[in-house]
């Protein structure tokens, strides 16, 4: 490992414990960690290890805001964000409708590197009408970070369901169906190079398949939508991995695993 990847880790690592404690940072010192000692052949140099992502994708349709509703018509298509928000805010295809106080479309650029698609909305999200500005969502934004992405700047972050399930229970089968249309549009016209599913419902809904969580996460699969064909890294829920320290570490193997399939985009 090198020095690099090491402090991203122990960063990590200290900021689940935080939220895992209390929520609050706490200030710690520094970590003096070194490059592991490679067997090099011969007399190759040591190459740079590479920590940059690349964020040009995102640059050829920049966004004012992470707010995108206004700002993402295709060129091949004829549907828009500011569509499929007006779509969701009238929908009443399930039961979730009675009940939300906002409906949680999404939020992020309008050329995302990555995808990331959640469960569905919390309290926090149903009251604010964007996703993960919760508990999770402040652990999932650290994770991102940790890899260089962000809902500001290369990242769009969507659910399996736009409206909270009562009791932050699971959506079920029937309202993540009504909702997969509006998620369909929404994956065909952002076109995100990368789809992370955050957890098992997501994963297993995007995916089509009733394996679970453990044996999905840590390996990549894909998706054909429309004509696309879309690289899906299904991992644990930010919330599974504050409920349960021994995530952790899978959870940062699967962001490595992320930022070097994202590495090898460029
Ligand atoms: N959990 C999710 O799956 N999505 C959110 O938006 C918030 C919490």
């Amino acid at each position: 490992m090198t020095a690099a990847e090491k402090s991203t880790l122990a960063h990590f690592l200290d900021l689940t414990d935080d939220q895992l404690r209390d929520g609050h940072s706490r200030n710690r010192e520094d970590y003096a960690f070194k490059d592991d000692e490679l067997p090099l052949p011969g007399n190759m140099e040591k190459a740079e290890p590479s920590t940059a992502i690349p964020l040009a994708y995102m640059v050829e349709e920049p966004s004012e805001s992470s707010d995108t509703s206004e700002s993402s018509d295709s060129a091949e298509s004829s549907d828009s964000l500011k569509n499929i928000y007006a779509d969701i805010a009238a929908c009443k295809a399930c039961g979730l409708a009675a009940n939300r106080k906002n409906t949680v479309p999404g939020e992020g650029v309008t050329r995302p590197l990555v995808m990331i698609i959640g469960e569905g909305p919390g309290a926090d999200e149903d009251a604010a009408g964007r996703p993960f500005v919760g508990r999770a969502g402040q652990l999932l934004d650290k994770m991102l970070e940790s890899i260089g992405l962000s809902r500001e700047k290369n990242c769009y972050i969507a659910n399996m369901v736009k409206c909270r399930p009562p009791g932050n229970r699971d959506p079920e089968p029937d309202e993540i169906a009504a909702c997969f249309p509006c998620l369909e549009r929404q994956i065909l016209l952002l076109k995100p190079k990368i789809i992370l599913c955050a957890g098992r419902v997501a994963s297993q809904n995007i995916l089509k398949t009733s394996q679970g969580i453990n044996a999905l996460r840590g390996e990549f699969a894909q998706i054909t939508i429309g004509e696309i064909v879309i690289p899906v890294l299904p991992t644990f829920h930010p919330s599974a991995i504050l409920r349960d320290e021994t995530l952790k570490r899978p959870a940062w193997e699967d962001l490595k695993l992320l930022k070097s399939r994202i590495e090898e985009l460029d």
